[in-house]
């Protein structure tokens, strides 16, 4: 002590205390047996006593040591090693009543020859600080468990189109490590198509700053996936960028196509039902109405169908039908629209078709069905009555096409049936 006293005069003593008591530091300097040879006012203020008080005195009157050993543990390092140190230090304090988390930096005091004689701590309370740190750290591993364990694929992009976070499904999905697609431009890690098909909906979010909700697809191991994607616009570090959630849809999806084509489907036969035949078909007029495009439609049923089923019973029925049908696909192209409208009555809308061709279509029909065997075995032979007719500039619906061609069925089946009648 003596030593230090001795190398300054008393002014410049005076004004490093004054500077020193207003650095916002614990500052403090101790001799070799641990003894304080100077503290600053915080000092004073924590130790709840004057200066006078503290110098000649060791921690032991101000911490509890038996929790707070790292300040022995570290006064011991700069003693021995002779150096300075910095270290976190968490010490109960005894007039407080409370335990505080320093940073601290703790450096050798020598004399003129170099001697150690002390050391001198410069100390700031990071209490506060540290628990505001581990507490975002908690919350980011919380976020992170929840973020890596939802049934989403959850992503971040800035507008440069670069990933700034993606959740550990993202990554499998890509087959990299997150750390891998991070920092990554989406271009360079997905095929170009799929990419430029994300940021369809990515670049509309970030330049309308509006929510997007969008199907997407993806091919994964040549499976195609289907998604349905929340795209949120947010602010990052004052970048405009996204945050997306996407969930695979892809068995949903499959399930709605199912659903559509059962609901558009026969049962017995498996080629188009009633509902989705009529449907079509408005389609077809509307276009036929717009564009100069010939259609013909051709109905046909069975004749004595009730005959089969009393002799060979409606099982055997069912099966002709279904032989039926095989028989009459064999004679489409794929663009007709080939039906079962009702027990034994079947439609086709053949496009590109005017009444002359359609003509012939319902011959070869007629003269196949009445030449073929419809039941292996059985031999059962039948024939079909056969209404034929055109879309015609004066009809105003489709359903003037289709009671025509009701009317040429009925007169097919008057005129003795097995036979084709065709109306203008
Ligand atoms: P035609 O048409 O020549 O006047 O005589 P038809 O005997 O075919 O008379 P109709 O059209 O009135 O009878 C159709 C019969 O077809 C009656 C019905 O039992 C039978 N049928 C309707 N749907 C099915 C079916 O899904 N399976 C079977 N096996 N029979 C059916
Ligand atoms: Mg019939
Ligand atoms: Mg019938």
């Amino acid at each position: 002590m003596e030593n230090i006293q001795n190398t300054v005069t008393s002014e410049p003593m005076s004004l490093m205390s004054n500077i020193c008591d207003n650095l916002g530091a614990y500052i403090f300097a101790k001799d070799m047996q641990g003894k304080y040879i100077y503290a600053n006012d915080k000092v004073e203020a924590l130790f709840g006593c004057s200066k006078d008080d503290i110098v000649g005195k060791d921690d032991s009157t101000f911490f509890d040591l038996s929790i707070s050993q790292q300040i022995v543990e570290n006064d011991r390092k700069v003693f021995s090693g002779k150096q300075q140190i910095v270290s976190e230090e968490t010490n109960f304090v005894r007039h407080t009543s409370e335990q505080r988390v320093y940073r601290i930096i703790k450096t050798p005091l020598f004399d003129r020859d170099k001697n150690i004689i002390g050391l001198v701590g410069i100390a700031h309370d990071i209490t506060e600080e540290k628990r505001l740190r581990e507490q975002v750290e908690e919350q980011k591993q919380l976020l992170s468990v929840i973020l890596d364990n939802v049934e989403a694929y959850v992503y971040m992009k800035d507008e440069d189109r670069r990933f700034l976070y993606v959740n550990s499904k993202v990554a499998n999905l890509f087959g990299l490590d997150s750390d891998q697609i991070i920092g990554q431009k989406e271009q360079d890690i997905l095929p170009i198509d799929t990419a430029e098909h994300f940021y369809a909906s990515d670049s509309k979010a970030i330049t309308e700053q509006q929510v997007q909700r969008v199907e997407e697809v993806m091919v994964d191991n040549g499976e195609i996936q289907h998604y349905l994607s929340v795209k949120v616009p947010v602010t990052m570090a004052g970048k405009r960028s996204l945050i997306g959630f996407s969930t695979d849809v892809t068995e949903i999806f499959k399930l709605k196509e199912e659903f559509k084509r059962l609901a558009n489907t026969d049962d017995l036969t498996g080629i188009y039902n009633r509902r989705y035949f009529l449907k079509e078909a408005e389609k077809a007029f509307s276009i036929f109405k717009r564009q100069n495009t010939s259609f013909s439609l051709l109905t046909f049923d069975v004749d004595f169908f009730k005959n089969i089923n009393d002799q060979f019973g409606h099982p055997i029925g069912d099966e002709v039908l279904q032989n039926l049908t095989s028989i009459a696909q064999r004679l489409l192209r794929k663009e007709d629209t080939f039906a079962r409208i009702g027990g034994e009555e079947f439609a086709i809308l053949l496009p590109y078709t005017d009444i002359n061709a359609g003509d012939y279509v319902a011959e070869r029909l007629r003269n196949t069905i009445a030449s073929s065997s419809l039941c292996g075995a059985k031999k059962i032979q039948l024939t079909v009555s056969i209404g034929l007719t055109g879309f015609n500039r004066e009809d105003s619906s489709f359903d003037d096409v289709f009671s025509r061609v009701d009317r040429a069925l009925y007169q097919a089946k008057e005129c003795g049936r097995n036979c084709v009648i065709s109306l203008n």
